[in-house]
């Protein structure tokens, strides 16, 4: 059973290896950024209030990524195992999280640090930005999001560490060298 948490900066390759990971493994890829992304695409309530926090490269309330994780969680594909890609993004979704799973009697194996130099992110996102046509990837907002990652996110590293969960990759490699790393991980 691998359950797995991908930390890391916007554009360290989060999504694009937890894709590969989860096919290759059996596991649900549990993306909130995806399922805000759809719930905008789709306008539904969900989507019309996270839009412009999304848009200003700022995390979406709590109160609106809570909810939908739980639910998410609950769903029979996440008994095989699950990676989680870009959530928990602070300390207070950190300790959601712990509760979480303790009440779904589920546990978390690795918290994977995915680290990239700050200038080949920007170098990616805006390629990501031109190529994907991603509306939060723009100079602007990508700067916002890294400001956000530090501030916010980063501090999980310490969290997780403290906890002896955390292991760090570098995802400044060749695509494949990260894929065999991280299988690594989940072997061990
Ligand atoms: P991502 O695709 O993970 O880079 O997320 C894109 C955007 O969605 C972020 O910049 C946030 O605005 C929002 N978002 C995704 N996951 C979360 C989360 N766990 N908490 C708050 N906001 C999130």
């Amino acid at each position: 059973m691998t359950r797995l948490i991908f930390l890391g900066p916007p554009g360290a390759g989060k999504g694009t290896q937890a894709i590969k990971l989860a096919q290759a493994c059996g596991l649900a890829h549990i993306s909130t950024g995806d399922m805000l992304r759809a719930s905008v695409a789709q306008n539904t309530p969900l989507g019309e209030k996270a839009k412009g926090y999304m848009d200003r490269g700022e995390l979406v309330p709590d109160a609106l990524i809570l909810d939908m994780v739980r639910e998410r969680l609950s769903q029979p594909d996440t008994k095989s195992g699950w990676i989680l890609d870009g959530f928990p993004r602070n300390v207070n979704q950190a300790g959601f999280l712990d509760q979480l799973l303790a009440e779904i009697k589920q546990g978390c194996d690795r918290v994977v640090n995915l680290d990239v130099p700050d200038d080949v992110l920007i170098a990616r996102l805006v390629l990501r930005g031109q190529q994907q046509g991603r509306s939060d990837d723009n100079e602007e907002t990508i700067r916002r999001r890294l400001q956000v990652y530090r501030d916010q996110t980063a501090p999980l590293i310490d969290y997780y560490t403290q906890r002896q969960q955390l292991v760090v990759v570098d995802g400044d490699q060749p695509m494949q060298e990260v894929t065999a790393q991280l299988q690594k991980v989940i072997e061990d």
